[in-house]
């Protein structure tokens, strides 16, 4: 059994699958509060729901790509069995963590979209460094900025840690904190080598629970 807050057929909206038709799996609960979150209201509530049906549910919406989701979805215990689980059914499957737990519970198959907190998400000493070493081409670190002092930290750790020799990186503005232009101009004077990105469903739908 797992807690679900909801399943929800839309496009992705984030990391190197935007714009793919996509069944998210929302997992209820998240140890962090950052202050830019925009799924507080996974935190709690949600159904039980067995690992059988959840996989029908997916099943229903004909969807080929599978995005695991939160809160943050391995602080359940069973997630890492719904992972491979989906795997197995081959299904395309992506994961969104928030870089605060062990990510070696997630299947090899399973596409990593990991954070890392930056100082203004209020969370970054939750970062659990050692994931560095876990992480393969396949995955993805995310940094979502709100201000100039979130971007030049991110920057400082892509070149500290050598991040786009290990996996594709994506700075996203933090919805409403940070201009998308501005941050795409800070990205080209720097010559970065990380991937520009804002969150396509909220262009196309708001700020709204289930897209
Ligand atoms: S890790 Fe994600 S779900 Fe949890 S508080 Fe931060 S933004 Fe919200």
């Amino acid at each position: 059994m797992l807690k679900i807050t909801e399943i929800f057929h839309s496009l992705q909206g984030e990391a190197a699958q935007a714009g793919l038709p996509t069944v998210f799996v929302r997992l209820t609960g998240c140890p962090l509060r950052c202050t830019y979150c925009d799924s507080a209201y996974a935190f709690t509530g949600g159904d039980w729901m067995h690992m059988d049906d959840i996989l029908q549910e997916i099943g229903r919406h004909g969807t080929r790509h599978v995005c695991v989701t939160g809160g943050e979805p391995l602080a359940q215990k069973r997630c890492g069995l719904l992972l491979s689980r989906l795997c197995d059914a081959g299904f395309s499957v992506s994961l969104e963590t928030s870089g605060a737990v062990d990510i070696r519970q997630a299947d090899e198959r399973v596409i990593r979209v990991m954070d890392l907190k930056t100082p203004d998400s209020g969370e970054s000493d939750r970062n659990r460094w050692d994931n560095l070493a876990a992480l393969t081409p396949r995955d993805q670190v995310k940094f979502v900025l709100c201000s100039r002092g979130d971007y030049e930290w991110a920057r400082d750790r892509v070149a500290e840690h050598a991040l786009a020799e290990r996996c594709e990186v994506l700075f996203s503005p933090a919805w409403g904190e940070v201009e998308a232009t501005d941050l795409a101009d800070w990205i080209l004077a720097d010559h970065l080598p990380v991937r520009f990105q804002v969150q396509l469903h909220k262009l196309l739908w708001g700020d709204v629970p289930g897209k």
